[in-house]
């Protein structure tokens, strides 16, 4: 007769020589601490949250261009026009998370509302670039808007991960 406690020890899928009683929730493989992935639905390996971002992020390459030459081009566009507003630079504080949010939510349109795990910085970085030219011309009121327009449009990009 085997015991029950025989039975019942298990090893690590990925780390044979660590011993676990932790089992993944869509696999079922036994894994260990460092290997045990937290997500809202329970602890999870590495692979299976890995397969489940993929089908998440489906962004597709084309998709990337687009976020980058829309941000670029919209910033630009709107930071020339602040650049202009010389002593109203405070202006900038109110214009530019609006225009932030406005390049965020272009982009999400134009590239079909998908997921790209790197767009959020390809559109923190178009915006920045597209501000920079003017940079010099109105070095606060671009300052201002470089702090909060580019949270404001890569914002619009944070999913929540699965
Ligand atoms: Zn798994
Ligand atoms: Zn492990």
């Amino acid at each position: 007769m085997t015991s029950v406690a025989d039975e019942s020890i298990e090893y690590c899928t990925v780390h044979p020589n660590i011993e676990t009683s932790l089992h993944c929730n869509r696999c079922g493989r036994p894994m260990c601490t460092r290997c045990a992935v937290r997500t809202p639905v329970g602890y999870r390996c590495r692979e299976c949250v890995r397969s489940q971002q993929d089908k998440f992020f489906n962004a597709q390459s084309l998709d990337y261009l687009i976020a980058a030459s829309v941000s670029l081009v919209m910033s630009l566009i709107i930071a020339g026009i602040l650049s202009v507003i010389g002593a109203f630079f405070l202006l900038s504080i109110f214009i530019a998370p609006a225009a932030g949010g406005l390049i965020g939510t272009s982009v999400w349109r134009l590239t079909g509302k998908r997921r790209g795990r790197y767009t959020a910085f390809v559109v923190g970085c178009g915006v920045v670039l597209g501000a920079l030219p003017f940079l010099l011309a109105n070095p606060i009121a671009i300052g201002i808007y470089l702090l909060l327009a580019t949270g404001a449009a890569a914002g619009q990009f944070r999913f929540r991960r699965i």
